[in-house]
């Protein structure tokens, strides 16, 4: 297992992902969902892996739209979209923002 760590553009959001695939290996997702079309998002994630969104608990807004099930993770400081998170039989799917994921800086 590999960790990939990133962050939003201040810092004040941490995020690792877990996975056994290289980065070339990853699916980048692209939603066309209102949301992610403003934001130019691109998404990616492991099914088999996992991701851990780190931050204090002021420094991370949720939003939810439409069916209201999925949380859209932004930084509270610096507005980066650093990923969202849904329940999903008994668990639940991540999935990583890819800027926020490869960037640094
Ligand atoms: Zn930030």
């Amino acid at each position: 297992m590999t960790i990939y760590a990133g962050s939003c553009h201040c810092g004040a959001v941490n995020i690792q992902l877990t996975s056994d695939k290289k980065p070339e290996e990853m699916r980048i997702g692209r939603c066309d969902c209102g949301f992610c079309r403003r934001h130019g998002a691109r998404t990616m994630g492991d099914p088999a892996g996992s991701v851990e969104f780190r931050a204090a608990p002021s420094d991370l807004s949720r939003y939810r739209f439409a069916l209201g099930i999925t949380d859209y993770l932004l930084c509270a400081r610096c507005g980066t979209y650093v990923g969202a998170i849904m329940p999903d039989q008994g668990g639940t799917i991540g999935v990583v923002a890819a800027p926020a994921a490869e960037s640094s800086g």
